[in-house]
């Protein structure tokens, strides 16, 4: 399972803005991000907000500066670890049509994002510890694989005997509350949902730069 080694929260001031890592805090007073803007470290207070991290601190940042911090951001929210999110960056290129909407395209159809989008977690970190935890079938079979990609048709359920759990049990009102997006379906009386189809560009976060990520592997 991708692990992200620091504090999640240090990576929102890394990037100098909120990434939204941790679920419903991210949206209460308690989100340090509200209580320190600035990046971690030593010089964090001198880099400033406006810096967005490393290599950004001051002046104009350089087009490798900003391709890489397109890179890291895209990393972080999707919580994959470099050598994989190259891998997802290397299959893009083989798919027919845009890099960067095939990259973004594969983030979002991992199986963690989808139970994330789905409701049934509160942020992506918490939806890879409970498909790591076993709690979910695709397609009838039980899996741990938080990585997994999911297609067009696949179908993600809460396992029998993880429904009887009070997680899930509690988890209704909550789900009930959000909004899973239109390329999926989400039943929630069964606890189950299926990818309709893939996201279009409009439906993945615009915070994104796609663009300055393939421009970041292509001068690798
Ligand atoms: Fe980022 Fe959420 Fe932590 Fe705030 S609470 S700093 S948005 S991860």
């Amino acid at each position: 399972m991708a692990k992200l080694l620091s504090s999640v929260c240090k990576l929102c001031r890394r990037e100098g803005e909120k990434l939204y890592l941790k679920g419903e805090r991210c949206f209460t007073p308690k989100c340090s991000f509200e209580k320190r803007d600035f990046a971690p470290g030593q010089h964090g207070r001198t880099a400033g907000r406006s810096g967005g991290g490393k290599g950004m601190g001051t002046g104009r940042a350089s087009d490798f500066a900003r391709q890489l911090r397109a890179k890291q951001k895209a990393r972080r929210i999707y919580g994959v670890l470099e050598r994989q999110f190259r891998r997802y960056y290397d299959t893009a290129i083989t798919r027919r049509g845009l890099t960067g909407l095939n990259l973004l395209q594969i983030l979002e159809s991992r199986l963690d994002n989808v139970v994330f989008r789905l409701g049934f977690a509160s942020s992506r970190s918490q939806a890879r510890l409970l498909v790591a935890h076993g709690h979910f079938t695709v397609n009838g079979r039980r899996t741990n694989v938080p990585s997994m990609l999911l297609g067009e048709g696949d179908t993600i359920t809460v396992r029998e005997g993880s429904s009887k759990l009070t997680y899930f049990k509690d988890l209704g009102a909550y789900t009930e509350k959000r909004t899973s997006p239109s390329w999926l379906n989400r039943d929630l009386k069964s606890m189950s949902g299926s990818v309709a189809r893939m996201p279009e560009r409009a439906e993945i976060d615009g915070s994104l730069d796609e663009q300055l990520i393939v421009e970041y592997y292509s001068r690798r």
